[in-house]
């Protein structure tokens, strides 16, 4: 069958109804041990102020650098996260509406509810205490977080040396001035000189945006989950500690990326405009037609982040 046609097949993932899943009584269920929740990597947070996924939602968002500095501000953190939400579509829903500027208060239901319920009834809800402290520390410590706030957004963020352009690239030349060279008939594709903590910063930061802004589905769900949770843990320490990833964790995350085998892009559409496939380590990217330069630069960056990634956890 005609590659256009196969791809038009597949279908758009149905971002559920927002499940009452956070709600409180569920949490009493649940601290009385009568549900037992899925055990995840780590948490992940949707930054509230930019929507992107970080690990720690009390410690300056490593893209935007703001942080929670009020109690309600504490209280959002905690409802918005991994704990708050069992279904990562739910996280990722969260992640593009604030990124959109969407009214938290409309999109979840009861979200307002719960979050006054917190504020109000503090001597109920023991478990936000620490929450209430992390708050209260960080106005303690404003002259650190406010330092980490304008460092750690340059350090997720690399920009190219010669036009300032952001890298899109783990391991090759700026794409803006690769596409200077050829219009000056130079197509020699030069390596892009970062350390490797700024390569793999590169990566993991272009594979989570691509995932949070064009991601439409995948092949295997918990696979997809289970990437999302361990790029953000690695980014996280690649950005805040200058430090790569183990041997244990880079297995886990390439068997994490082997399970999710297919990603498909539709920018918006009804149809499917991209398709980026693991078949035996190998990435494999099929762009339709129909993608405009913009999608296709979007879907090959992709591609190039994960076999750079590839070959790093090899
Ligand atoms: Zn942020
Ligand atoms: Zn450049």
């Amino acid at each position: 069958m005609d590659k256009d046609k196969q791809i038009r097949k597949i279908k758009i993932l149905t971002v559920q109804k927002l499940e009452e899943n956070s709600n409180l009584v569920l949490r009493s269920l649940e601290a009385l041990k009568l549900i037992k929740r899925k055990k995840r990597f780590t948490i992940i947070y949707p930054c509230q102020f930019c929507g992107r996924f970080v690990n720690y939602a009390f410690t300056p968002c490593l893209f935007c650098g703001n942080y929670p500095k009020n109690e309600q501000e504490a209280a959002t953190a905690y409802l918005l996260s991994s704990n708050g939400y069992e279904k990562f579509d739910n996280l990722l829903m969260i992640s593009r509406a604030i990124k959109d500027r969407y009214d938290l208060d409309l999109l979840l239901s009861n979200f307002r509810e719960l979050r006054d319920e917190i504020l109000t009834d503090k001597e109920k809800r023991k478990e936000f205490e620490p929450y209430f402290l992390m708050v209260k520390n960080s106005i303690a410590n404003r002259a650190s977080m406010e330092a980490k706030r304008i460092d750690y957004p340059m350090r997720s963020n690399i920009l190219c040396r010669k036009c300032g352009s952001k890298l899109l690239l783990a391991d090759t030349q700026c794409y803006n001035c690769a596409l200077l060279n050829q219009q000056n008939g130079n197509y020699r594709i030069p390596e892009n000189n970062l350390a490797p903590v700024q390569k793999w910063i590169v990566a993991m930061g272009n594979l989570l945006n691509f995932i949070e802004n064009y991601l439409s589905n995948v092949d295997d769900k918990e696979g997809l989950e289970e990437i999302v949770f361990i790029s953000v843990y690695i980014i996280n320490r690649l950005v805040e500690k200058n430090e790569l990833p183990g041997k244990n964790i880079r297995n886990l995350w390439r068997d994490s990326l082997r399970k999710t085998k297919v990603f498909y892009t539709h920018f918006g559409g009804d149809t499917a405009k991209g398709v980026i496939r693991i078949d035996d380590d190998k990435v494999k990217m099929e762009v339709l037609e129909s993608c405009s330069g913009y999608e296709e630069v979007v879907i090959r960056a992709f591609g190039h982040n994960l076999s750079y990634l590839l070959k790093e956890t090899k």
